[in-house]
């Protein structure tokens, strides 16, 4: 949607009351964007019990408390004719078989994250976070105003899922280390507990990346079968206890800078229901987005505040050792886009958007942050 700078004055002029013509075709175009072809009936009496399998262990700080708190505004908002129970990874399926129940139909909702489906189709792992990509305000800008969202749902819908954007982590940390790394030489021969391309490029640096679900990795390392690892933010890291077995909290999670989490629906079952139900499904994901977004970047920096108090030796990457991941990490993704045309499709307008955005966060949000440092 273009509007002129005429157009915009005379819009503002007018009273309140009228919506100008300009802001009716804005909102228009906007609510418009994904027609809801479903039965035209308003309200049915219809009512639904479903499951939501998760990836997230039961109960689990946040993350899992946003699918809890999904399922109460779908039931408020719907006077009761969708509830859903939810289930932590294992209760009802294990984790890394969400993608598959809920698109066959054995749960009717799932949550986690795209990038646990890479091999189902290795393009998904756009749609969470990529080594050096973007942070979650950019995410979240690619997918619902630079087209990231329909590149999502076009993969998702040969595998009969609709995918929704089900919060975000926020910036993860860099990972815990028995030894400081102030150089490349310290990566290499380190064995880490780092998955996906963040792993690769460790692999590119001379490490080892380490496979280790999140209940091994705190026994993993204080074994020494791993000599470091990477896991969320300071606040899931503490519960975990990782403190107690690492020297040092490095920063900043180069690897994952905002990885954004998903809900989603069995699409045979979502084509099927009415327009105003897939409108407060859509919509009680964007809250519970907003939600989760903002209790970890607090959680976050509540627990920053008490390592600090209790000695966590925190340390930043140097510069030359980030320049070089950064090299790596573009390696790493050319590589994948060259392996597979659906990751070179999601991955051209990664890159495109990435290139608008960044001088634009270079002169308001990287300046605002150095002013207050
Ligand atoms: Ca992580």
């Amino acid at each position: 949607m273009k509007f002129s700078r005429k157009d915009f004055v005379k819009g503002i002029g007018i009273g309140t009351l009228t919506l100008p013509i300009w802001l009716r075709s804005f909102l228009g175009e906007n609510w418009a964007q994904e027609p809801l072809n479903g039965p035209e009936t308003r309200i049915s009496e219809k009512k639904y019990q479903w499951k939501m399998v998760t990836t997230w262990p039961p109960n689990f700080p946040v993350l899992g408390e946003a699918c809890t708190y999904f399922a109460n505004i779908v039931r408020e908002m719907s006077g009761g004719r969708i509830e859903i129970k939810v289930y932590g990874g294992g209760e009802l399926v294990p984790a890394l078989e969400v993608f598959d129940t809920v698109r066959s139909g054995g749960a009717e909702m799932g949550c986690g994250a795209s990038y646990y489906w890479a091999g189902k189709s290795p393009a998904t792992q756009f749609f969470t976070s990529v080594p050096f990509g973007m942070n979650a305000q950019q995410m979240h800008s690619w997918l619902i105003w630079g087209g990231g969202m329909e590149l999502w749902e076009e993969i998702y819908a040969d595998f009969n899922l609709v995918p929704m954007i089900g919060g975000n982590t926020g910036m993860q940390m860099g990972g815990w280390f028995n030894r400081e790394i102030k150089s490349m030489d310290d990566l290499k021969g380190l064995k880490m507990r780092l998955p996906g391309l963040g792993g690769k490029v460790l692999e590119k640096a001379g490490g080892t990346p380490v496979l280790l679900a999140g209940g091994e990795i705190y026994t993993g390392l204080e074994r020494g079968v791993i000599d470091a690892t990477e896991w969320l933010g300071p606040y899931h890291d503490y519960l975990a206890g990782f403190q107690q077995i690492a020297k040092y909290y490095y920063t900043p999670g180069w690897h994952e800078p905002g990885s954004v989490l998903e809900f989603t629906v069995n699409k045979t079952l979502y084509d099927s229901l009415p327009n105003d139900l897939k409108a407060i499904l859509k919509a009680a994901a964007a809250q519970a987005t907003n939600w989760c977004f903002a209790g970890m970047e607090t959680k976050n920096a509540e627990q920053l505040a008490i390592m600090k108090q209790e000695g966590v030796a925190i340390r930043s990457f140097p510069k030359e050792v980030l320049d070089q991941l950064r090299i790596y990490s573009e390696e790493v993704l050319e590589e994948l886009a060259s392996s597979d045309a659906r990751s070179r499709k999601v991955y051209d307008s990664f890159k495109k958007f990435k290139a608008l955005i960044n001088p634009y966060s270079g002169i308001t949000e990287k300046l605002f942050f150095e002013s207050i440092e």
